[in-house]
């Protein structure tokens, strides 16, 4: 019979005619109203609002004025009796009405959590498995519950850290692949005995042109004039600059690679006595296998550059087809574009005019140098075909190195 049922009833319809019988009656009352209390404060509520309607519809229940479980058990046990009945129902009754003040709004407010749920078993089951749940272990912040199926529910009020939550991943970055080219370069001439040098990006027109043997009449600036700061101070239109002041600043004998972060060139520079082409092509024959593979042929072509004499253009067997141009199957190469060959540098015999402007005896000293683009180099090994994609910062693009 159902709580409802029995106040539905009077205590003679029920049979309760002694007090052994009105004691067990409502001890039973009393246990039935703790334990919906008691699944409620269990249960907790999502928000504030949901405690609110939960809490009114459990006072409601008991304590209605007019139609709650108390109201009935008075209107149904009480008023009914015979007078040597109603001192021991009538005190039974009121040690009910005082406990029922648990069950007053205000009451239910303080001791109902809000919370946020996280049950690490199954998400979906929270609430049932929270409510048939063997033991609850309330702390200050939240409560932690054991089911009786081993699962473990964490139940923490709202307002304080869940530690149980996913984390928030800090997306690691790696070496962009400019700066990856470049340090692998470095370290090929490092490894040959050569030291880095820099130069300043805004540099005077002299060290841009003039000391380079390129003069203001020289056709060769037309191709280079871009962003002049003033008259004589230019944005750097390539490495070479680097050159004299590294010629001015070391002398000779030296052994240089400078790169630029600007459009990321790297320019080699090697003086001393002695120094002839055979060492220019030596050098770069070994870097270019050192950084494309042991199996890469380089050829050379004659060029012109103002600041090298005689000056040379430097080509890469392509280390996709090996120099045949298209696959096993005929197919052509992608990489060389069919040629068998992908040029990589631009190189030659350092001008005498230009040793002088670096206040090098060219009577006494030679040298040889070399400029290339980090960019190129990164398209020619990673197989891009759009340099965009190095200034894009697109995570889909760079988290492939
Ligand atoms: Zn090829």
């Amino acid at each position: 019979m159902t709580i409802e049922e029995e106040v539905s009833k009077t205590l003679a319809e029920l049979g309760v005619t002694e007090a052994p019988a009105v004691e067990a009656l409502f001890a039973e009352v009393r246990a039935a109203m703790d334990s919906e209390r008691q699944e409620l404060v269990s249960r907790g509520a999502a928000s504030s609002t949901e405690r609110e309607k939960t809490a009114k519809a459990l006072r409601d229940r008991w304590l209605g004025r007019k139609n709650g479980l108390l109201a009935h058990i008075d209107e149904k046990w009480l008023k009914p009796l015979s007078r040597e009945m109603k001192p021991i129902v009538g005190r039974k009754f009121n040690e009910l009405r005082q406990t029922s003040a648990q069950l007053e709004m205000e009451a239910l407010i303080r001791d109902v959590p809000v919370r946020a749920k996280v049950n690490s078993s199954d998400p979906g089951s929270k609430d049932a498995s929270f409510a048939s749940t063997g033991q609850a272990l309330s702390t200050a912040t939240g409560t932690v519950a054991v089911t009786t199926k081993g699962s473990v529910a964490v139940e923490v009020a709202l307002g304080a850290a869940d530690l149980t939550l996913p984390g928030y991943r800090r997306r690691l970055g790696s070496i962009h692949p400019i700066t990856r080219v470049q340090r692998e370069i470095e370290d090929i001439f490092l490894g040959l005995g050569y030291s880095i040098e820099t130069g300043p990006e805004v540099e005077t027109a002299y060290y841009n042109f003039d000391a380079l043997n390129i003069p203001a009449t020289h056709p060769a600036r037309d191709d280079m004039d871009s962003l002049y700061v003033d008259a004589e101070t230019v944005l750097r239109t390539h490495t070479s600059p680097v050159q004299i002041r590294a010629l001015r600043k070391h002398g000779a004998p030296l052994p240089d690679a400078s790169h630029s972060p600007m459009f990321h060139q790297i320019e080699g520079l090697a003086v001393d006595a002695d120094i002839t082409f055979a060492d220019l092509k030596g050098t770069l024959d070994f870097f270019c296998r050192k950084f494309f593979g042991e199996k890469v042929r380089t050829s050379f072509h004659p060029t012109y550059f103002p600041f090298t004499e005689p000056s040379g253009e430097v080509s890469i067997s392509c280390f996709v087809c090996d120099g045949a141009g298209s696959d096993a199957v005929g197919r052509s190469c992608r990489t060389c574009k069919a040629s068998g060959w992908i040029e990589v540098m631009g190189c030659g015999m350092i001008h005498p005019d230009v040793l002088g402007h670096g206040g090098v005896d060219p009577e006494r000293y030679s040298g040889w140098a070399f400029g290339l683009g980090i960019d190129r180099f990164a398209m020619v090994k990673y197989d891009i075909h759009d340099i965009q994609l190095f200034f894009q910062s697109d995570m889909r693009f760079l988290e492939q190195f």
